[in-house]
């Protein structure tokens, strides 16, 4: 029980990565907040299995472009469980397209989400932990944002942003005990990403990792486990890359 008694908030937890690493948390202990953004069916399965495994949980839709939803959202977290020790940024997109057919609304779309989003989430908490004296911050940025990949140039440069914001909310959260780092998923096997990795671009992808496999979600969760959790107290304002040693091969 790594996370025994702490209160987790995930963004984007009702499918993929995120709902992977609610369950994980919920299976070490911790309490949870499910935030979805328009799935409330799967967001009400996630509810059970979390009760199932015998946690709390609690179930908030918001967006996270929205000040107003995030207020409400750790203001309701914070009304029912006292305390937010976690927060995992999880919540993002991506559409793929050359640089050139990149339209405004795309760009402002992955920016608001993926960037945008973790910012506000970042800002709105940052008192509450700060009151706390403690927290954990984990963004879910990617590989591609170390990468800058050809097709996804607003994804890429979103990432690279999100993994700087990191470093940065490290160093306004050390003084406080509040730990912030990011996690880069290299491709993941999850049911949005099973069709591109049959394709011939996706398995010039894998051809491109050390490992020549898509990681799994329990990869991405377990190592999210590591940096919630006070088996270890010291990194803080790191980008781990869970990729398989994606482009170095
Ligand atoms: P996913 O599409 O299954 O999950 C994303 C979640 O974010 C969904 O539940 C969606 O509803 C939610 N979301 C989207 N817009 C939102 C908004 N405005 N407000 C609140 N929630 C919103 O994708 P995933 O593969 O599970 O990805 C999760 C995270 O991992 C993303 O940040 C993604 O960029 C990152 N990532 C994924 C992979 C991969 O291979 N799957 C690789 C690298 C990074």
């Amino acid at each position: 029980m790594r996370l025994k008694d702490k209160v987790a908030v995930i963004t984007g937890s009702s499918r993929g990565i995120g709902r992977e690493i609610a369950e994980t948390f919920a299976r070490e202990g911790c309490d949870m907040v499910i935030n979805y953004y328009s799935d409330a069916t799967s967001a009400a399965q996630i509810e059970k299995k979390i009760r199932d495994i015998g946690r709390s949980v609690l179930v908030i839709q918001a967006d996270v472009t929205k000040r107003k939803d995030i207020q409400r959202l750790f203001f309701e977290a914070i009304t029912h469980f006292g305390r937010i020790d976690i927060l995992v940024n999880n919540a993002g997109i991506n559409k793929r397209g050359f640089f050139t057919e990149i339209t405004d609304e795309d760009w402002d779309m992955i920016m608001n989400v993926n960037l945008k989003g973790p910012f506000i989430c970042c800002q709105e908490i940052f008192s509450y932990m700060k009151e706390q004296g403690s927290g954990r911050i984990i963004n879910i940025s990617s590989v591609a944002g170390q990468y800058h990949g050809p097709k996804t140039v607003h994804y890429a440069v979103s990432k690279a942003g999100l993994n700087s914001l990191t470093k940065v909310i490290a160093r306004y959260g050390a003084p406080h005990n509040i730990l912030v780092n990011a996690v880069a998923p290299g491709i993941i096997l999850t049911d949005q990403t099973r069709d591109e990795l049959s394709s011939v671009a996706g398995r010039n992808v894998i051809d491109m990792t050390l490992l020549k496999r898509p990681g799994n979600l329990e990869d991405v969760a377990n190592t999210c486990i590591l940096l919630a959790s006070e088996e270890q107290n010291y990194i803080t304002g790191q980008v781990i890359s869970v990729s398989g040693g994606a482009y170095l091969g």
